[in-house]
């Protein structure tokens, strides 16, 4: 179940001697990492309410779960929980799901022909896993070839950020950066390497908390052995595929 289709690679790295695999293997298997789709499983309705209108429903929700747990909802310290939780789930952490927050398709001019590799890494990524609603942190790799046109350098630290703020799945999330990049580029020649700890691992179930979770997209040049080695070399990952 470690295969995804989409990902070339996806690797749980284990450092701790007591882990035992069978033990890791079972907690992927009720994890279901297994994505149908690159897009983002979105209803045909999912923007007819206003914000405002998710906000006031989802706080109802999460009073609800907390009352069920036995929470006491009137207590000084919990009265604001659901209002807080509920705009946090639709303008933070899931507000990359907006078309209209998506970063600018803006490029520019390849002024000076520089025809080489361009990697951005290290860009932090914030995001959410789908399957148990807990955090996935870590960092994302992106390269491209440039084929005419260029992008601010942080362009690409924003469509990261953009594609995180969703309920995800890694591998979905690799390919939608690539896909991005290679609409705005209007080129094949883009690539990204995402390195990152998932909540669900690290903090409950097989609690392993030095276990990531490393996923790669490749694409044109990239599919090639030595610009995938000099790409991979340069954000120094030894990661063999
Ligand atoms: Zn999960």
């Amino acid at each position: 179940m470690l295969l995804c289709k989409f990902a070339p690679i996806v690797v749980y790295s284990l450092r701790q001697d007591s882990m035992k695999i069978e033990d890791l293997l079972e907690n992927i298997e009720d994890h279901d990492h297994l994505s149908s789709n690159e897009e983002t499983p979105l209803r045909a309705d999912a923007f007819a309410l206003s914000d405002a209108e998710k906000i006031e429903s989802i706080k109802k929700d999460v009073h609800h779960i907390l009352e069920t747990l036995g929470m006491d909802m009137t207590d000084d310290s919990l009265k604001g929980t659901p209002n807080r939780v509920a705009k946090m789930f639709v303008q933070e952490i899931f507000g990359g799901l907006r078309p209209d927050k998506k970063p600018s398709a803006s490029t520019f001019d390849n002024k000076y022909k520089y025809g080489e590799m361009l990697v951005e890494k290290n860009i932090v990524v914030y995001s959410t896993c789908e399957h148990h609603l807990l955090p996935i942190v870590g960092r994302a790799h992106v390269a491209y070839i440039s084929n005419g046109s260029v992008v601010g350098l942080s362009k690409m630290n924003r469509i990261v950020d953009y594609y995180a703020k969703r309920p995800q799945v890694q591998e979905r999330l690799n390919i939608q950066i690539v896909r991005e990049l290679q609409k705005v580029l209007n080129t094949d020649d883009v690539a990204c390497v995402i390195d990152a700890k998932h909540l669900c691992v690290n903090s409950r179930g097989i609690r392993d908390i030095e276990s990531s979770t490393v996923t790669g997209e490749f694409g044109g040049k990239f599919k090639e052995a030595g610009i995938r080695r000099e790409f991979l070399d340069y954000i120094k990952m030894d990661t063999k595929f």
